[in-house]
């Protein structure tokens, strides 16, 4: 279906009224002038695939999908990215006018263009990486790193095995290590990143200490919420740099912002603001 009127996208979830995509996307829709709305779609999981299957019969051009609902969606996508596939999750849907519905999953981009613009010529091949945690985030800031050329991704997680299944899937240049290690695990680094769900507001914190990360080393948290974490409040204070998490919500919109919208959007202040509700 072409669409003749305004523009429709959304975001399906359950539960979704804490998500902030519709701030996001609204605040571009209104910078750019675009005839389009961006809705926020709760979705119980035994309506998704009713749902979903609807959604391009009303003129919809695209949804980014979230939680319970980033691995299952694949299921109904017709193409699926390089990149989706290999994280085995999508965040981006776009209902194309041929039929074919596409599946990508921007987090781990969004992840990569986050750094680099806070850290301008950031590359992931300036040394090995600290990854803590081994869940679905973890899974798209991975395939990020080594697709930027990360030379070896030091992997823990409080389960292990876990972080073995991710060697096993994402090959050699991932190598698990010991939780408990964590600590002595910052030495050599030029990245540590907190892809776990410790240091959100009302989760437990990391406790990772940051000692021994030499002056290079660039720490960064996938927690935004609070945006400054005890994690980057400890590299600060150590005079080392530290990225928030917020970025990489701001960057991985883009992509489909332009699929559905037709416009690139561009990352900034104002979107910071808007999206902190400031
Ligand atoms: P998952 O539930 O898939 O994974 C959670 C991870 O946290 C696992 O590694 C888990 O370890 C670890 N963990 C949880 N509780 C504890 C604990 N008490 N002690 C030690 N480890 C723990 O979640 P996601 O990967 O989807 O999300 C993780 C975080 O990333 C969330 O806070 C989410 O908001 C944030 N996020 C941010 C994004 C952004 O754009 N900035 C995008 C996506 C997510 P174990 O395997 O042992 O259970």
């Amino acid at each position: 279906m072409t669409a003749t009127g305004p523009r429709l996208a959304g975001v399906m979830g359950w539960p979704i009224a804490h998500s902030r995509s519709p701030r996001l996307h609204g605040h571009w829709l209104k910078r750019y002038g675009v005839d389009g709305f961006y809705v926020p779609l709760g979705t119980r999981p035994q309506d998704f695939e009713r749902a979903f299957q609807t959604l391009p019969k009303l003129g919809f051009q695209g949804v980014n999908v979230t939680l319970p609902f980033k691995e299952t969606v694949l299921e109904y996508a017709t193409s699926i990215s390089d990149r989706a596939a290999l994280i085995g999750a999508a965040n981006t849907l776009t209902f194309r006018p041929d039929g074919v519905v596409a599946a990508d999953n921007t987090d781990g981009y969004g992840f990569i263009e986050n750094l680099r613009q806070q850290v301008p010529g950031w590359k992931a091949t300036r040394g090995p990486a600290l990854v803590i945690g081994a869940g679905g985030a973890a899974r798209s800031v991975l395939s990020a790193l080594l697709s930027d050329g990360a030379p070896e991704i030091r992997l823990v997680n409080r389960s292990r095995i876990r972080a073995d299944i991710l060697r096993d899937h994402f090959g050699k240049r991932i190598v698990p290590q010991d939780w408990n290690w964590k600590s002595d695990l910052v030495r050599d680094v030029a990245l540590i990143v907190n892809a776990t769900s410790l240091g959100m507001t009302g989760q437990p914190e990391l406790s990772l200490n940051l000692s021994a990360a030499g002056p290079e080393t660039l720490v960064t948290d996938i927690v935004y919420q609070p945006l400054e974490t005890d994690l980057l409040r400890q590299a600060r204070a150590l005079g080392l740099r530290a990225v928030d998490g917020l970025g990489m919500l701001l960057h991985q919109a883009a992509p489909g912002f332009e699929q559905w919208f037709g416009v690139r959007p561009e990352v900034d202040a104002d979107l910071r603001a808007a999206v902190l509700g400031e």
